[in-house]
């Protein structure tokens, strides 16, 4: 049996949840990424990584992995550049919350969202907090780009601010997965992330979109972008991705 939730069967799907497998649901968003870029970047990324990650857990514990989440949420600033769609954030919380819901209806027990688009790292937190609230069932978070800063910060030539928006990290993933899709020549360094905030991401929060003003679309330098560090973090972003699934799906919920 393949790993796609949607080539599944209804009987299947049935199995699956009665197995207690977890599904995991990827989640990107359509928007521009600078001018070297498809729109599809995010999605694309969230949904190899998972995949990837369900493939690396060899049915152990089982793991089917939905079509993504194309449309969400991106801050207005982006819609300077055509390919941003623009859900309001409530949107975004109810289409989650209800795709939830409707797993748990069908008897799944764990899900895992997978988010590798910045402006949802909020709003799954809040669905994910909702169906626990509302059914009882806790799904996983997890954001595969940040499992994989250490490779990032290791391995890239961009330094800090480097990687913000279609920059280093983003270019050199896709460089690795799609490489037909990337137009280098027209890659440009643009708009480096400038403030270098003092604090973790749990600690304070200031929206870094208020200090930043980009040309090309893209925020950081993509330039530096290559296929040999995209695989590195993919293959880092898949391993610790199915390392969290497993991790996740033995935790004991009441
Ligand atoms: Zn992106």
């Amino acid at each position: 049996m393949g790993i796609r939730f949607s080539e599944l069967r209804s009987p299947q799907i049935g199995a699956a949840a009665e197995a207690g497998a977890v599904v995991i649901l990827p989640v990107g968003q359509t928007e521009e990424h600078g001018p070297h870029l498809p729109v599809n970047t995010d999605a694309t990324i969230a949904v190899r990584v998972c995949e990837e990650a369900a493939r690396e857990l060899e049915g152990s514990p089982p793991c089917y992995v939905l079509d993504p989440i194309c449309y969400g949420y991106s801050q207005k600033a982006l819609s300077a550049w055509p390919g941003v769609f623009r859900l309001p954030q409530e949107t975004v919380i109810a289409t989650l919350t209800h795709i939830l819901k409707s797993l748990v209806g069908m008897g799944f027990r764990k899900i895992v969202i997978a988010s590798t688009h910045g402006h949802h790292d909020g709003v799954v937190r809040v669905a994910a907090r909702a169906l626990a609230d509302e059914c009882g069932v806790g799904p996983g978070v997890v954001f595969p780009s940040a499992l994989a800063a250490d490779v990032l910060e290791g391995q890239g030539k961009a330094g800090w601010g480097g990687s913000c928006h279609a920059g280093e990290f983003e270019t050199s993933v896709m460089l690795h997965l799609a490489p037909e899709l990337v137009d280098m020549s027209a890659a440009v360094p643009d708009d480096r992330l400038a403030l270098r905030f003092p604090y973790s991401s749990s600690q304070a929060f200031v929206s870094t979109w208020t200090t930043q003003q980009s040309v090309s679309g893209a925020y950081g330098d993509p330039t530096v972008a290559t296929a040999e560090l995209g695989k590195l973090l993919f293959e880092k972003m898949a391993t610790e991705t199915a390392r969290f699934v497993r991790y996740y799906h033995g935790i004991k919920q009441t």
